[in-house]
């Protein structure tokens, strides 16, 4: 909603400050002002200063200062409209001559009352509860004392058609409003009835207490187990909290802790847990991300650990960073949730389980782990490379070093082949930008082949297209190996092209899995990348045309050995340094011969 200016002037006329101060702070009087213990620092003896003629409060321990909206901002972590209209509820005041015009002012008043509707609706739930001893019996035989009942104001809709709608026309609430709040609904013949029947009811506030709506949760066999209150202007499930007005009732923790059920929320809060919000969907969507944010650094999520929970979080936790929010996963295992959990282990167990939590990246790596069968080889080498991907990728040198360990501990396989395995993944990362780079510098350097797949010299590249083509099919394999002698610049490749060779010295066609059995770790993830980029980037190069790319890359890189030689040798002046240097451009102008004539095929 959006205001006019001059509403800010309207709530600070309206508010005398001293009265507000005084809900959190003991003052004082002395003189015209008002004294107290500031609320924003630590002190023992006073210097926090309240002025009602001036209308603002100061401190001068912590320079803290400011009018009745700032205060509320805060001390209660809220922006400036939440403030304003949060004071506005206090005290009464009626903002709707400020609304500005743009078609909602009408709604405003509606939304005031439909909040009232809730109001009376829940009391009205939470009656029933007590005088139908059998829906109550549902939540205690969950666990749940009566204290937690009262506090959240749990409530059952009576297994009638217009219980909630007598009651609300009895209090005075039109019928055409009633049924714009979505507390009843309208057949097709017109009959208006209660839309909560049968139900037992969690009464849904916002932070500032108001009564946006409900979700409601089947007690006999209706089809439809969970019930909310229709979207609306006040109640929009993308940006609601379950529990936010008790967390804000809390103390101020660091952390929120997330929870996917009316159940788990109360639960946890019962064992002393007040910082617990529930999302009412799967996945946390960004406003409430957003909302979490203004109170809390860190999320830790106690979800279902089953594939539904796990993806839940997964999609969360980009959300949630976005915002600046540490997030970190609850093992709630062995137990199903943490309503389950607490019964069976009690809140201390749980609090440690809290301080445990493990953080995003071990998440996603168990994640990863969790779709492997370890015992098995092939696929124990599939999740160590998927595993070293994401550790390049998402995490800092320090921080991979240890979950490299970790991968380490858990494969068997030998911390430095898991290190250097890391190192080349980061180094194809950084070389990517390099690349950008240098290109942009030389203007462009004439590479026909694209420059995608690579993160290696020229060379490099030429001589992985030609491995991933050997590997396609032996007849090319042999003319590859006569072409170029086996004479590859690059070591790694080498390797592997001899390793392929002796492989096609007893078999006929490549086979990934069974090559394995030739090679080591390092030259199999290798090999692995050399097939999967390849075929990625459409290998589509006639051989003989590689191998000319090849040839002459490798003529260019000799020449230039060649011109440091004999940059290094033009410093001497003996005897046999001008024979070296004679052979030196000999070979030096062959060689351009070679690669000239080359050129022309
Ligand atoms: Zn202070």
């Amino acid at each position: 909603m959006k205001y006019d200016r001059a509403v800010k002037e309207a709530v600070l006329n309206y508010v005398e400050i001293s009265d507000l101060v005084s809900q959190k702070v003991d003052l004082k009087r002395v003189g015209a002002n008002l004294k107290g213990l500031c609320p924003f620092h630590n002190e023992k003896t006073p210097s926090f200063y309240v002025s009602d003629s001036r209308g603002t409060f100061h401190c001068f321990g912590c320079k803290a200062n400011g009018n009745a909206i700032d205060f509320v901002m805060q001390t209660e972590n809220m922006e400036f409209l939440e403030a304003l209209e949060s004071l506005a509820d206090r005290y009464n005041i009626d903002l709707s001559p400020y609304l500005q015009n743009d078609g909602d002012s009408k709604d405003y008043s509606f939304i005031k009352l439909a909040y009232e509707m809730n109001r009376e609706a829940g009391s009205f739930f939470h009656k029933n509860l007590f005088e139908n001893k059998i829906a109550l019996e549902y939540f205690e035989d969950r666990e749940l004392n009566i204290k937690t009942i009262k506090t959240f104001g749990l409530g059952y809709a009576l297994d009638s058609w217009d219980a909630l709608l007598k009651h609300l026309k009895s209090k005075g609430y039109k019928e055409e409003d009633i049924l714009k709040a979505g507390l009843a609904s309208k057949s097709e013949k017109g009959k208006v009835y209660d839309r909560f029947r049968n139900r037992l009811v969690f009464p849904i506030f916002d932070y500032r207490s108001r009564a946006l709506g409900f979700g409601a949760r089947a007690f006999g066999n209706d089809t439809v187990k969970y019930l909310n209150s229709p979207e609306s202007v006040i109640f929009q499930k993308s940006k609601i909290l379950y529990g936010d007005r008790m967390a804000r009732k809390g103390k101020q923790e660091k952390s929120a802790i997330l929870v996917e059920g009316y159940m788990d929320l109360l639960q946890v809060h019962q064992a002393g847990f007040t910082n617990v919000l529930a999302s009412m969907g799967t996945a946390l969507t960004s406003d409430q991300a957003n909302h979490i944010s203004k109170r809390y650094e860190r999320v830790l999520f106690a979800y279902d650990m089953d594939e539904a929970g796990r993806n839940a979080i997964s999609r969360s936790i980009p959300i949630l960073e976005q915002y600046g929010i540490a997030v970190n996963i609850v093992n709630i295992s062995p137990a199903k949730d943490p309503d389950e959990y607490i019964k069976k282990f009690g809140g201390r167990a749980f609090a440690k389980r809290l301080e445990d939590a493990e953080n995003s990246i071990k998440f996603k790596l168990d994640n990863i782990k969790i779709k492997y069968n370890l015992s098995d080889s092939k696929e124990r080498y599939d999740y160590i490379v998927e595993s070293i991907k994401y550790i390049s990728n998402n995490c800092t040198d320090i921080e991979a070093e240890v979950y490299l360990q970790e991968l380490s501990d858990i494969s068997s396989i030998s911390y430095e082949k898991i290190l250097a395995e890391y190192k080349s993944n980061a180094g194809k990362k950084n070389k990517k930008n390099q690349k950008m780079i240098n290109n942009k510098e030389s203007g462009g350097y004439n590479n026909t082949i694209e420059q995608s797949l690579n993160s290696l010299p020229l060379i490099s590249v030429y001589e992985k297209k030609l491995l991933a083509k050997a590997c396609q099919n032996k007849d090319d394999a042999l003319y590859i190996f006569n072409k170029t002698e086996g004479d590859f610049y690059n070591q790694d490749y080498l390797e592997l092209f001899s390793v392929l060779m002796m492989y096609y010295a007893r078999n006929e066609k490549f086979d990934k899995i069974a090559i394995l059995e030739d090679l080591d770790l390092d030259s199999v993830i290798h090999l692995q990348n050399v097939v999967e980029e390849t075929t990625e980037s459409k290998n589509k190069e006639d051989t003989d045309y590689l191998l000319n790319l090849w040839t002459n890359e490798k003529i260019k890189i000799e020449i230039e050995k060649i011109d440091a030689d004999i940059k290094e040798r033009t410093f001497i002046d003996d005897d046999k340094s001008k024979i070296e240097l004679r052979q030196l451009r000999k070979r030096r102008s062959d060689l351009l011969k070679k690669a000239y004539k080359n050129k022309e095929k």
